[in-house]
């Protein structure tokens, strides 16, 4: 139902956060990053061999152009820490297993100081016990009596929303689908819905009493079967 109508919810989560202790810079308190001083901060090294010049990550720093000489205790100079995270997430109404959102930012963060990275979360709906879905049509599946397949009968049906009033036509074979247009899952882009799909299963009476039984009996020699 949260799937179908849409809901918000709270995910926890582990990931990379700005270290705390450095604010990502991944010094120890009190000092900084310091100038690399094999390549002056360019993180590249050139080697001149003959006419050819050669462009080289810097050895020293590994291309950061920094070097840290005491590195944050928190965050062994990485920059960031792990954190546990509580995130807030809206679901949209129509999403389905597999859905996936995208929250911008809520990623883990970028090496030293750098723009995060987005959280992605998969959507894995749980079955309902009565509804089963197919695309956005809803689909149930109703129990009625024998008398009223027979006769002909005005049922009530849960829907998504509440509940509908279904007419039983006279002479309903156990299985006919019926249609409540439009009683189905939103869109989740766009306007409209699906429908919600029923289909009717006669039960077959047990535990008749003498009376039914008798009566039962009359309707089989009234339709010419021989009943036992
Ligand atoms: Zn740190
Ligand atoms: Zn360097």
């Amino acid at each position: 139902m949260d799937a179908v109508k849409g809901t918000s919810t709270q995910i926890d989560l582990e990931k990379l956060e700005r270290c705390k202790e450095c604010k990502g810079a991944g010094a120890a308190a009190g000092t900084h990053p310091e100038t690399c001083s094999r390549c002056a901060g360019r993180g590249t090294v050139t080697q001149s061999s003959g006419f050819f010049t050669i462009s080289t990550t810097c050895p020293q720093c590994r291309g950061a152009g920094r070097v840290i000489k005491n590195p944050c205790r928190a965050c062994y100079g990485t920059g960031r820490a792990k954190t546990r995270k509580t995130v807030s997430l809206r679901i949209p109404a129509g999403v389905e297993t597999g859905s996936r959102l995208r929250l911008r930012g809520e990623g883990e963060e970028g090496d030293f100081g750098g723009p995060s990275g987005d959280l992605y979360v998969f959507i894995h709906v749980e079955p309902h016990e009565f509804f089963e879905r197919e695309g956005y049509d809803v689909l149930c599946q109703i129990p009625i009596s024998v008398t009223q397949a027979a006769l002909g009968a005005t049922i009530e049906v849960p829907t998504i929303d509440s509940k509908e009033s279904v007419k039983i036509p006279k002479g309903t074979q156990s299985g006919k689908i019926f249609r409540l247009k439009g009683k189905g899952v939103a869109h989740l882009k766009g306007i409209g819905r699906g429908d919600q799909v029923i289909q009717v299963l006669v039960k077959i009476p047990t535990n008749l009493t003498k009376k039914q039984e008798e009566l039962l009996k009359e309707f089989a020699r009234l339709t010419g079967e021989s009943a036992s």
